[in-house]
């Protein structure tokens, strides 16, 4: 079985502790690893190592070198892409469609988008008038933050870890990252890549664990810590921003969603019926950025309905390995207990249960697996739980509206604002609804589209702050002001 350790100072290590935590596989339980857990003092250890390489080789390199270095890491992921893919597919048990087209070549990128961003990056300069004549000039100096703690989620795990640590390590930081407990096996992996390209020892450690009373609480309080980057639950996110408060650290978080997808009578029927269907049960629902709430012009209403109904009836169920397979099971028992939940809740609520609600028939061993069914609702009330609150699984509630002013009203009626998918062919109407809508991300006519230059983040409670681009850099460095008299 697959033992996993810590990886910090360049070298993988059990810990102190000897404590250990099984991991098992979302396709069948089958126990897959087992993953040492850091206490506080592989926290301390890692933390450490990542101030001394600020010191070191790290902080004296060159921009470009830096830069240069970031673009042999994405390299040796492409390299080893199948290491990686086979890694996500064990700890997630998704497709590997989605690994080789989506996930993994993602992870490559967000080291190379950023090293070239922050190579590119013009600083500001302003000239200034003074009494006596000869002025002074201001300019800016972006210096790294210093030790950065990255928090990652399960659902797209390798993704979404290196979209922190990518900008990090391009702007000059070291990182100490606490993958989730659901999916340790890629970010693992990256070790080895950091250590096969050269980076310096202490640039990038990792601690494995929990959160409460585990490494991610004791890393997010730890006072070596000079900010803290997050992706996950709302939630952890409120107990990660008072942890955070001790000693005024910043936070950049990517938190919950509860998305909407608008689809207008005057939408390409086809394309609009694809795009929520991938919206809403690409990686079996767990995505932040799905659409859980959908909103239907009523002419096309009932069309729509039926049409959808009928691509979630057609998934194909599968081990990830399968090439027929495009669905895979949720990440753990624990997940499909709360997704199964809201299941019942909806038809406790009222709903109309247009397709699935439960837990499909699976053969052999894949019958003690994770899995449940794309589920459709309609006719509920705006108040159902299942409307407001993040289910994160395969399923969504469409609703029918009558005009353009209704539908941007119930898109905006959530605590969350992360994003929202529009599908319509009137060039004016897309714009307005666009600037209408309260979230960080409007996608028209497309969903999960993404040029990673772009700012990603969400309002309300789905975030703080924006990273992407030059967005990143607001957060992964601290900017002095030099101001110059002539
Ligand atoms: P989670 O909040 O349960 O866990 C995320 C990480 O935080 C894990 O590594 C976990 O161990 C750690 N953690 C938990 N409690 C902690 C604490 N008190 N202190 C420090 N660390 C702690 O989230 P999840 O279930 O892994 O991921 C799903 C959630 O993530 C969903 O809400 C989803 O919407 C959100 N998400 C958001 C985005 C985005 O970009 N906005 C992207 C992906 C996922």
């Amino acid at each position: 079985m697959l033992r996993i350790q810590n990886f910090i100072d360049g070298a993988y290590a059990d810990s102190a502790s000897g404590r250990r935590f099984d991991k098992f596989s979302p396709v069948d339980n089958s126990l897959i690893a087992s993953v040492t857990e850091a206490g506080a003092p592989e926290v301390d250890a890692a933390v450490a190592a990542a101030r001394r390489a600020l010191a070191g080789e790290w902080g004296r390199l060159s921009v470009p070198e830096r830069a240069d270095l970031l673009h042999g890491v994405a390299d040796e992921i492409t390299r080893r892409m199948e290491d990686f893919v086979a890694a996500e597919m064990a700890d997630t048990g998704q497709p590997r469609h989605v690994m080789t087209h989506a996930f993994i070549p993602r992870g490559a990128a967000n080291f190379k988008v950023f090293a070239d961003v922050v190579r590119n990056v013009p600083t500001e300069a302003f000239q200034m008038a003074t009494p006596d004549g000869a002025g002074a000039i201001n300019y800016a100096l972006r210096r790294p933050k210093g030790v950065i703690a990255v928090i990652a989620p399960w659902n797209a795990p390798f993704m979404l870890m290196t979209w922190k640590v990518g900008p990090a390590l391009a702007c000059g930081n070291t990182v100490v990252v606490k993958p989730s407990e659901e999916t340790p096996m890629t970010t693992a992996l990256l070790g080895e890549v950091m250590n096969a390209v050269g980076v310096p020892k202490g640039v990038f450690n990792v601690v494995h664990g929990f959160g409460p009373a585990s490494a991610g609480e004791m890393l997010t309080r730890h006072d070596g810590v000079d900010a803290i980057t997050f992706t996950g639950e709302t939630g952890t996110g409120t107990a990660i921003m008072k942890a955070a408060a001790e000693g005024i650290r910043d936070v950049s978080f990517e938190l919950g969603g509860k998305n909407a997808g608008i689809v207008f009578a005057d939408c390409d029927f086809d394309k609009a019926v694809d795009g929520i269907f991938r919206s809403a049960f690409l990686n079996t629902g767990q995505v932040c950025l799905g659409t859980e709430r959908v909103y239907v012009e009523r002419p096309i209403f009932e069309r729509f309905v039926a049409a959808l109904k009928a691509k979630a009836e057609a998934v194909r169920y599968g081990r990830p390995q399968d090439h027929d397979s495009d669905y895979g099971p949720l990440i753990s028992q624990e997940h499909r207990q709360k997704v199964l939940s809201y299941y019942r809740k909806a038809v406790e609520e009222g709903a109309n249960v247009v397709t699935g609600g439960g837990v499909p028939e699976m053969p052999g061993d894949l019958a003690a697996g994770n899995w449940v069914q794309p589920t459709i609702w309609t006719g509920l009330p705006e108040t159902a739980a299942v409307i407001q609150e993040e289910i994160f699984g395969p399923c969504c509630h469409i609703r029918p509206f009558d005009s353009e002013t209704e539908a941007v009203t119930l898109a905006n009626a959530s605590r969350y604002g992360l994003a929202t998918t529009i599908w319509t062919t009137n060039l004016g109407r897309a714009h307005r609804v666009a600037a209408a809508i309260e979230v960080g991300i409007v996608w028209v006519n497309s969903w999960f589209l993404r040029d990673l230059r772009t700012a990603f983040g969400g309002s309300k409670r789905s975030g703080i702050g924006r990273e992407g681009g030059v967005h990143s850099l607001e957060f992964y460095t601290e900017t002095s002001n030099v101001c110059i008299k002539l």
